[in-house]
């Protein structure tokens, strides 16, 4: 079985990011998922609703805000319900995200603040799917990946 995994959309260079830019992700791990064709791109605040480009949002409390204070909370559930609506459809039991998002970060997010700090804590598309039983990992640990993958694939 080859494991299929569901990445950023951004990471794999679509520019859908709030600044309408990408964060492709450069590397010969990457590449070979990409060739292998294990790689599912998603976008859970597109799907959720918004646009390209976007005002910047933060988690402040249990809320999703915009810097000028509008809450956009239910596009940001909306895209981590349809992230791991696409994840459990393509089978994939791991994803690759963007740290740093509300959405997708999977260790780090900024503080609410919107002043560029950041602070321990899940995007709600990171939370919903590791609580949903699948492997998070942020782009910058191909290599935890890669281990997985060898694990996985070789019992
Ligand atoms: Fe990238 Fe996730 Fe932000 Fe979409 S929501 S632009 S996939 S980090």
């Amino acid at each position: 079985r080859v494991e299929r995994i569901l990445v950023s959309s951004c990471l794999m260079g679509r520019p859908v990011r709030y600044d309408g830019r990408a964060k492709p992700v450069v590397g010969d791990l990457f590449e070979r998922w990409r060739a292998e064709g294990r790689l599912v791109p998603f976008c859970p605040e597109v799907a959720g609703g918004l646009p390209v480009p976007r005002p910047p949002a933060e988690i402040v409390g249990s809320r999703v805000l915009t810097e000028d204070g509008r809450d956009v909370t239910d596009a940001f559930q909306r895209g981590a319900r349809l992230a791991l609506e696409i994840a459990r459809r393509a089978g994939a039991r791991i994803a690759l995200l963007k740290e740093g998002s509300p959405s997708c970060g999977g260790t780090r997010v900024h503080d609410g603040t919107f002043t560029g700090r950041s602070t321990a804590g899940e995007g709600l598309t990171a939370a919903l799917l590791r609580s949903s039983g699948i492997r998070v990992f942020p782009e910058t640990d191909l290599a935890a990946v890669a281990s997985l993958l060898a694990e996985w694939e070789t019992h």
